[in-house]
C-alpha cells in the first residue's frame, strides 16, 4: 500500500524567505495563491497584461506583476496556466528566469511529460496536483481542511526538491487531508486515461446514450433527464464514500440485481480493449500530438464538438429543470 503523508511530515519553514510566483490566476492558481498566502508564504501573481485576473489578484490583497517579472523576482515559479498556453509563455517569459537553484513547479505532467517545456539542469522541477478543482481547494482549506494531492519529483539539483515540494502541499491544505507520492509520467497518463475514459469522456456518453434511449422509447424527457443525468451524483456520492459495496447497500435489491445483470452488458471486453486502445495513444504521445495540433489552429474542431453538444437536447431539458429546482440555488 503506497504511503500517504500528513502535516506532521512536512516542514512548511522550508518556504522560509522564499518568493513564490503564481502563474495564473484561474481555478488552480487562485486557490494555491490564497492558500499559501495564508499559510504565511510570501506570494506574488504573474499574469499577462490585459488579463482579466489582475484585478481580481489585485482585491485579494495579492502583488500582481507581469509574468516575466514574477519570475525574475520569484524563487519558486509555479505554472498555474492551461496547459496549452504553457509552453508559449514558458519560453517566452519564464525560461529566461530560471537561474540556478529556482524551483519551476506544476499542477500537472503534461508540457514535461510530453517534453513541450525542457528546463534547464540546475532548477528543481517538481509537481503539485491536487485531486480537485480550485474553488474546492480553496473552500476545503478556509474550513479547515484539505484537498487530497499528488506530488512528484522530475528534477533534484539542489538535493531538497522532494522536501520542497511537500512544504508547498502543506502551504496549500494538501497534507491536511494527505499527499501521494508519483511521477510526471504516471500522474500524466493516469489523469488523462481517467479524463477521458471513465470521467468526462466515458460519463458523458453514457449519459447521452442513455437519455437518448429512454427518449426515443417515447419517454418524458424530463423524466429521462433525472434517471440519466441527475442522480448520478446521487450514485457517485455514495460510491466516492463507501465504494461499490456501499453503494450497493443504500441502493434497492432491484436495482442491484440489475445493476450485476445489465452492467456488464454494456461494458464488455470490448469497451475494455477500446480503454486500451484510448491509453496507448495517450502512452505514445499521439493525443497530445493531435491536442497540440488542435490548439495551433484555434481549437476549430474543439469548438464545434462544443457547440454541438451544448444543443444536445438533455441540456435543454436540464436547463429548465435546474431553474425549477429551489435547492439548486443554494447548494
Ligand atoms: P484556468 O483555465 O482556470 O486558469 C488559467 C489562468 O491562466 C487564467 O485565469 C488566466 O489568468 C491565465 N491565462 C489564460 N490564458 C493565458 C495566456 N495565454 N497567457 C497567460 N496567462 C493566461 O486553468 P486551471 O484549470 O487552473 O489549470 C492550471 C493547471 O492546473 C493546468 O496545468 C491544469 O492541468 C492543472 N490542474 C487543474 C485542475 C482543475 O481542477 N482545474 C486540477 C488539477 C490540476
Ligand atoms: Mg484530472
Amino acid at each position: 500500500m503506497a504511503q500517504l503523508f500528513y502535516d506532521s511530515d512536512a516542514d512548511l519553514g522550508l518556504l522560509n524567505g522564499k518568493t513564490i510566483a503564481i502563474i495564473g490566476y484561474g481555478s488552480q492558481g487562485h486557490a494555491h495563491a490564497l492558500n499559501l498566502k495564508d499559510s504565511d508564504v510570501k506570494v506574488i501573481v504573474g499574469l499577462y497584461n490585459g488579463s482579466r485576473s489582475i484585478n481580481k489578484a489585485k482585491a485579494d490583497g495579492l502583488e500582481v506583476l507581469s509574468v516575466a517579472d514574477a519570475s525574475a523576482k520569484a524563487d519558486w515559479i509555479m505554472v498555474l496556466l492551461p496547459d496549452e498556453f504553457q509552453k508559449e509563455v514558458y519560453d517566452k517569459e519564464i525560461a529566461p528566469h530560471l537561474s540556478t537553484g529556482k524551483v519551476l513547479g506544476f499542477a500537472h505532467g503534461f508540457n514535461i511529460r510530453f517534453g513541450l517545456i525542457k528546463p534547464p539542469a540546475d532548477v528543481d522541477v517538481v509537481m503539485i496536483a491536487p485531486k480537485g478543482p480550485g474553488h474546492t481547494v480553496r473552500w476545503e482549506y478556509q474550513n479547515g481542511q484539505g484537498v487530497p494531492a499528488l506530488f512528484a519529483i522530475e528534477q533534484n539539483p539542489s538535493g531538497n526538491a522532494r522536501s520542497l515540494a511537500m512544504a508547498y502541499a502543506k502551504g496549500i491544505g494538501g497534507t491536511r487531508a494527505g499527499i501521494l507520492e508519483t511521477n510526471f509520467r504516471e500522474e500524466t497518463e493516469t489523469d488523462l486515461f481517467g479524463e477521458q475514459a471513465v470521467l468526462c469522456g466515458g460519463l458523458s456518453e453514457l449519459i447521452k446514450a442513455g437519455f437518448e434511449t429512454l427518449v426515443e422509447a417515447g419517454y418524458q424527457p424530463e423524466l429521462a433527464y433525472f434517471e440519466c443525468m441527475h442522480e448520478v451524483k446521487l450514485i457517485v456520492d455514495l460510491m466516492v464514500k463507501g465504494g461499490l459495496t456501499a453503494m450497493r447497500d443504500s441502493i434497492s435489491n432491484t436495482a442491484e440485481y440489475g445493476d450485476y445483470v445489465s452492467g456488464p452488458r454494456l461494458i464488455t471486453a470490448d469497451t475494455k480493449a477500446k480503454m486500451k486502445m484510448v491509453l496507448a495513444d495517450i502512452q505514445d504521445g499521439t493525443f497530445a500530438k493531435n491536442f497540440v495540433a488542435e490548439c495551433e489552429a484555434g481549437k476549430p474542431k474543439m469548438k464545434k464538438m462544443r457547440n454541438r453538444d451544448a444543443q444536445h437536447p438533455i441540456e435543454n431539458v436540464g436547463k429548465s429543470l435546474r431553474s425549477m429546482f429551489s435547492w439548486l440555488k443554494h447548494a
